[in-house]
């Protein structure tokens, strides 16, 4: 018999920015894997919910929600075979000061310490720079409950790992996840201002690759790039001195935040201080909740070749966009391998574009936005609104099929299925567990 005395009694839920109400009976804060197995094999229809920062309805379910965020909370560090082994419900801002204290750290961040490991995974959360993979190109193994409520570990090398890392959910609950690390490193920030946009057409692979993590910032009115932020790493020749002027933009003055308007104080240092990686790599401090929610976001991938002529295509209908953004970002991410990974076998750029949060006025703003990009097979980020449709995305991922019969074969019954399932990877009868392609 399931114990639920560590469910959480007040429903409905609702994710971080509000725009999802989770159509959920329960959520479960199982404190042991055991009771998550337990949980798991019982259940008809369970979803994992992260921190439940995604805009998209990925994680939402009409049967139970489990939260991970309640099992003992370990982190293991290899400091020889440099990895982490640690529980996937926590918050990388929750990990990262453990890791660098031992001298180590992870490649990259998001803009965010906020969100779960599991859930910055399973929908290909990234930072930026030229030769950044997502956060889940760190992960080396993962353990995860399936739908029998077995708990499987599979490791870089086994056949369907590299569908089980950007897994949208849909293979299991994923309780532990083993980190590539990297040696600490100290990071200066800097912001530019009023970057002119032909410096940027006219040398895009070379702004990007300016700095270990490059972000441009535009609300998309034409003209210069608003903000470039420049996250350097220092070197053994120690921390540097910015110009004041590069290729026509011009060095800030004090702290910026991305969004006109908002403090300043709410993001991480800039101005040059340096300090360690995971106090730099985010755009937004753990102690600071970067707005209130009251936003959507959208984000596009295609590949870094085409960034000039995406933006392009962008730029034309900037009349569109514009008047409902709140701040577009575009930042880079290297190729990975793992199939549903929107960089998935591309060097890629990503188009970010954070919305008022007015759904019926964005959400035709999408499909011109859509359109416009399908050019350049644009991928939507797993975790944002998005309304490409689910015969577009199939063509869009080589490993699209094998995706679906990875999922068929580990829940046969569907335990994990949803809405969002259903919609993006309808279940059409397709073959069990045949070797994926290429
Ligand atoms: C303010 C803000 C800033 C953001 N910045 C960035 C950014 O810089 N870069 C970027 O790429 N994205 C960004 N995002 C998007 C965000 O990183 C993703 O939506 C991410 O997936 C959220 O993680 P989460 O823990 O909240 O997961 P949730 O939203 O709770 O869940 C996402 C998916 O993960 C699955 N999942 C969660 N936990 C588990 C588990 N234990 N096992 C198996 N599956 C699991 C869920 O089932 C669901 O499918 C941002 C979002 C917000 C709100």
């Amino acid at each position: 018999m399931i114990d639920h005395s560590a469910r959480t009694p007040s429903a409905p839920w609702t994710n971080w920015a509000g725009n999802i109400t989770f159509g959920a009976r329960q959520l479960h804060t199982p404190a042991s894997v055991a009771e998550l197995q337990a949980v798991v094999a019982a259940g008809t229809a369970v979803r994992a919910l992260g921190t439940g920062h995604s805009f998209s309805t990925v994680a939402d379910t009409h049967g139970d929600l489990i939260s991970v965020a309640g099992l003992p909370r370990s982190v293991k560090i290899d400091p020889k075979a440099r990895t982490a082994t640690v529980s996937a419900g926590l918050r990388f801002g929750e990990l990262t000061g453990t890791l660098h204290r031992t001298g180590l750290a992870l490649h990259n961040l998001g803009s965010l310490p906020h969100i779960s490991l599991a859930g910055a995974c399973a929908t290909g959360t990234h930072g930026s720079g030229i030769g950044n993979r997502s956060l889940a190109g760190a992960v080396r193994a993962l353990e995860l409950v399936t739908a029998d409520g077995t708990s499987v570990t599979l490791e870089r090398g086994d056949t369907d790992f590299p569908g089980a890392v950007v897994s949208l959910g849909a293979l299991g609950v994923v309780t532990r996840l083993t980190l590539d690390l990297v040696p600490a490193f100290e990071v200066q920030q800097w912001v530019y201002e009023g970057l002119p946009q032909e410096q940027l057409l006219g040398s895009f692979d070379d702004v990007m690759s300016e700095a270990y993590s490059v972000s441009l910032f535009t609300a998309w009115r034409g003209g210069p790039i608003d903000q470039v932020w420049l996250k350097q790493r220092v070197g053994d020749e120690g921390p540097r001195s910015a110009p004041s002027r590069w290729l026509g933009a011009t060095l800030a003055d004090r702290p910026r935040h991305p969004v006109p308007g908002m403090p300043a104080g709410h993001t991480t240092q800039q101005q040059g201080v340096p300090g360690p990686w995971h106090a730099r790599l985010p755009h937004f401090r753990l102690e600071f909740t970067p707005s209130n929610g009251d936003e959507l976001q959208s984000e596009y991938f295609v590949a870094r070749r085409d960034a000039v002529a995406a933006y392009e295509a962008l730029d034309r209908i900037r009349e569109r966009i514009a008047p409902l953004l709140q701040i577009g970002e575009i930042r880079t991410v290297a190729a990975d391998d793992l199939w549903l990974s929107p960089a998935q076998g591309m060097d890629a750029v990503a188009f970010h574009f954070t919305w008022g949060p007015d759904s019926a006025a964005v959400t035709p703003v999408l499909g011109a936005i859509e359109e416009a990009l399908a050019p350049f097979g644009a991928r939507p980020h797993w975790g944002k609104v998005f309304t490409t449709a689910p015969g577009t995305l199939r063509d869009l991922y080589r490993h699209y099929a094998d995706f679906e019969r990875l999922t068929t074969r580990l829940d046969p019954t569907g335990t994990f299925r949803n809405d969002f399932l259903e919609q993006h990877f309808p279940r059409t009868g397709n073959g069990l567990g045949t070797a994926p392609t290429g």
